[in-house]
């Protein structure tokens, strides 16, 4: 059996691999991609070895298991980020780790978090996530705002102490005009991208892209891709 330190060193390889052609592909430089692997249901042993491979960024779904794995895993040189859906019952804990969260769908998210980050003394970068496939005005089954209900969540974000507006993020959805059509998802992201990039300069960050479709996030222009199986391997179970 290979050891778990090759297997990983391995499958990374080949993402990176995957993220430099896809990159090539669009006539992109390297470095405007930055690889976040999601460990996710994988434990602080697999966290460490990716950092001693060169990992820097790492993505959590569920505070259950991220709070004691980050804890585990604070001497590594890591941004973690989050990615899940959350409740404002976990914020408290979740701004103790986090650097990053990009499931911000609601205003009263907004409030839990940046009185949460003030608590700890701590700035969030905050991603909204998009729902592609959301109604007007609605929050989606799977998180996630519609489009038209960004501008105000990012004005909210920018006006609250202890956050800041980073960018955005969105899953490929499954249902909807865009299922099975993820490089016009992305493309479509990458336009809401540009709209809050003019109101919020410092929000640059375009998270999408994971193990299935990360090349089509590239090319639609991503700067960040959220990669979880094609490293560590099929997850025991659907989350
Ligand atoms: C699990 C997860 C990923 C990674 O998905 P893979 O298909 O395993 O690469 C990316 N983003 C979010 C929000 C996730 O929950």
């Amino acid at each position: 059996m290979t050891d778990r330190r090759t297997q990983l060193a391995q499958n990374l390889a080949q993402v990176e691999e995957r993220i430099a052609a896809a990159c090539a592909a669009a006539g992109r430089k390297r470095e405007e991609v930055t690889l976040i692997v999601v460990t996710k249901t994988y434990p602080a042993s697999d966290v460490r070895h990716l950092a001693e491979l060169g990992v820097r960024h790492v993505a959590e779904n569920r505070d259950q298991d991220a709070a004691p794995k980050a804890a585990q895993c604070a001497d590594l040189p890591l941004t973690w980020h989050f990615v899940g859906q959350l409740q404002t019952n976990k914020v408290r804990s979740v701004v103790k780790y986090a650097d990053v969260v990009h499931s911000i769908d609601r205003t009263r998210l907004v409030t839990a978090l940046s009185a949460a980050a003030v608590r700890a003394g701590r700035e969030l970068d905050c991603l909204i996530q998009v729902a592609l496939d959301a109604e007007s005005g609605a929050v989606s089954g799977r998180g996630g705002v519609a489009p038209d209900g960004v501008a105000a969540l990012a004005d909210a974000i920018a006006e609250a102490e202890g956050l800041r507006p980073a960018g955005l993020m969105t899953v490929a959805p499954l249902a909807g005009p865009y299922a099975g059509r993820p490089r016009a998802a992305f493309e479509r992201l990458r336009e809401i991208a540009t709209d809050l990039h003019a109101a919020h300069p410092a929000a640059n960050m375009v998270s999408a892209g994971m193990s299935a479709d990360l090349e089509d996030a590239v090319a639609a222009g991503a700067t960040h891709v959220r990669v979880g199986t094609a490293v560590l391997g099929v997850r025991p179970g659907l989350r």
